[in-house]
C-alpha cells in the first residue's frame, strides 16, 4: 500500500509523510532511526515502511509477519470472498429473498452509485453467485444488509465504453478490520460493520488489481434512506432503471 495512517492523529501518510512526521530510517551519524509503525488503513495493525529509498521500487507500506488476517495481504484469499452461512430459518431465508427482488430497483441503484458506473450483468452474476452460496440464510440479516456484502464478493475492472472510460479506475470492496469472510464480518455488532472502498489504478500495461497500485481507500457511505429501508412495493415509484437493466433482471431472476 502506498498509504497508511499515522498511529496518533490516523491522518493518512504517503512515503513522504511518514518521513516528515517520524524522521528518516537513518540520522545524520548514520544511526538507524527507531521509528514507530504507522497503521494498515484496513485492518488498523502495524505496518512498516519498505523500499523507502529505493531507485526500482515504489516506497509501501507492509504488514509485520504473523500479523492477523487482513485482506491486503491476503490479497487473492479466496475465502474472503467465501458465503457459508449458519443455515438460519428457512422461512426467513425465502422472505428476505423475496423482499430483496421486490424491491430491486433500490438495490441496484445504490449499487451502481457506490460503484460509479456498474453494470447490470456484474450486478445479475453477483447476485446469482450470492444466490447459490445462501446469501439469504444469514440470521437477523435484512433486506439493505445484502448489498455491503454483494460488493465484497466480486471485483469491478475498469470500465471501458467506445472511446476511453466511463469509470477508468478499478474497484475492490473490503471489510474493515481483520475480518476474514463473511462470516466474520456478520458475527461483528451492526455499528462495527463497515467497507472500504479500495481503487486501483491501472497505470501502463497493468492488468490486474494489485495492492500498491491502492490510491484511495475511502469509507462506503450509504445512502440513509437506503440503510433505513424505505422502500415503496410499489415498482412505479421505485427509482427508475433503464430498460436495459430492467430487461436482463427480468430474464435472469423473473422479477
Ligand atoms: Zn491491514
Amino acid at each position: 500500500m502506498r498509504t497508511a495512517l499515522h498511529r496518533d492523529t490516523l491522518q493518512t501518510l504517503d512515503a513522504e509523510g511518514y518521513e516528515d512526521a517520524y524522521g528518516k530510517p537513518v540520522d545524520q551519524y548514520g544511526h538507524e532511526v527507531a521509528r514507530p509503525p504507522a497503521l494498515c488503513e484496513v485492518c488498523r495493525q502495524d505496518v512498516f515502511l519498505r523500499a523507502e529509498h529505493s531507485k526500482k521500487r515504489t516506497p509501501n507500506f507492509v504488514h509485520f509477519e504473523g500479523s492477523a488476517f487482513c485482506p491486503i495481504k491476503a490479497f487473492n484469499g479466496a475465502a474472503y470472498r467465501a458465503l457459508n452461512p449458519v443455515p438460519g430459518n428457512p422461512a426467513h431465508a425465502q422472505v428476505l429473498r423475496a423482499d430483496f427482488f421486490a424491491t430491486w430497483r433500490y438495490h441496484w441503484h445504490e449499487f451502481d452509485r457506490i460503484i460509479h458506473f456498474a453494470t447490470v450483468e456484474s450486478f445479475v452474476s453477483v447476485l446469482q453467485y450470492a444466490d447459490r452460496h445462501g446469501i439469504w440464510h444469514y440470521r437477523d440479516m435484512r433486506v439493505q444488509d445484502v448489498l455491503p456484502v454483494l460488493l465484497t464478493l466480486m471485483d469491478f475492472p475498469p470500465l471501458k465504453k467506445s472511446k476511453g472510460y466511463l469509470r477508468d479506475y478499478g474497484l475492490r470492496f473490503l471489510y474493515v478490520g481483520t475480518v476474514a469472510n463473511t462470516n466474520e464480518y456478520w458475527n461483528l455488532p451492526a455499528h462495527q460493520r463497515h467497507l472500504i472502498r479500495a481503487k486501483y489504478e491501472f497505470p501502463g500495461g497493468t492488468r490486474t488489481l494489485q495492492s500498491d497500485k491502492i490510491s484511495a481507500k475511502p469509507l462506503v457511505v450509504f445512502d440513509a434512506a437506503y440503510l433505513a429501508a424505505r422502500y415503496d412495493l410499489n415498482p412505479n415509484n421505485q427509482p427508475v432503471a433503464h430498460e436495459v437493466v430492467v430487461n436482463a433482471m427480468a430474464r435472469a431472476f423473473r422479477v
